[in-house]
């Protein structure tokens, strides 16, 4: 139990201080790449063109961990609407199939259109792009990842499987800890943030997995009543 109050209370921390530097981060970023652009149109040297886009795109890689990863603070009440399942899953698979279909992954969806539930689009979207980004990097030969989704007992319950590298038990006990990656390129901020906005949507996470298997993330949500309204809805 004590644990449990020492690990939200890191969260909280360190959400608090990821806002604040996304913030203070994005303008110097911003400023930079204008230059540097300024910098590449004037040069005439197509080779040292070329450093300023590589340069470019670093930045704007920066940038997109910021986005990502960064600003995860606690949604506001009016950003918070009822949520078609499969119409947000839409997005995400636009995201996603691209690089699926770079790495010949095999994906199947299947999401009832009748399923509600209370949140905040962008956010909503970015569990689903973090959870199904690591069954991508997690894949070898024949990769498949199956997402589905249920409502059962007032609950929306979705699934996102892969039959990818899976992880032992050490591993899984440590997920969402604040910088924990087993990934040479990794932030290992991907599933706090995961975990983090699943909590404060009122629902929860879990992991199944076994090594040389495969990994399985259920997520449970309270089901939207047909009829409730909520702060952020546009009245009728
Ligand atoms: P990152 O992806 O940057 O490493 P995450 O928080 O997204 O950070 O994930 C933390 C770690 O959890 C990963 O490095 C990986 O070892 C493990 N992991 C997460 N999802 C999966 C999965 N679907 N299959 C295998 N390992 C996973
Ligand atoms: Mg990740």
């Amino acid at each position: 139990y004590n644990l449990k109050i020492q690990r939200s209370e890191k969260i909280e921390v360190i959400s608090q201080l990821a806002a604040s530097v996304a913030h203070e981060v994005r303008n110097p970023l911003q400023v930079s790449r204008g230059f540097l652009q300024l910098l590449g149109d004037s040069l005439s040297d197509s080779k040292a063109r070329g450093f300023t886009e590589v340069a470019i795109e670093e930045l704007d890689r920066a940038a997109s961990i910021i986005t990502n990863y960064l600003s995860f603070a606690k949604p506001e009440l009016e950003s918070i609407h009822r949520l078609n399942l499969a119409s947000e899953f839409e997005h995400v698979r636009d995201i996603i199939m691209p690089l699926a279909d770079m790495q010949g992954v095999q994906m199947e969806i299947d999401i009832p259109s009748s399923l509600s539930l209370a949140g905040n689009d962008t956010k909503l979207q970015q569990i689903f792009i973090n959870l199904m980004k690591n069954s991508l990097e997690a894949l070898g030969d024949n990769g498949w990842i199956r997402v589905w989704a249920v409502e059962q007992d007032g609950e929306i319950i979705i699934h996102i499987q892969d039959n990818g590298e899976g992880m032992e038990e050490h591993i899984l006990q440590r997920l969402g800890e604040p910088y924990f990656t087993n990934k040479v390129n990794g932030t290992g901020l991907g599933l706090m943030v995961t975990f983090r906005i699943i909590e404060v949507m009122q629902g929860k996470l879990e992991f199944k997995s076994k090594k040389g298997v495969g990994t399985e993330a259920v997520m449970r949500f309270p089901a939207l009543p047909q009829t409730s309204v909520l702060a952020g809805d546009t009245p009728a």
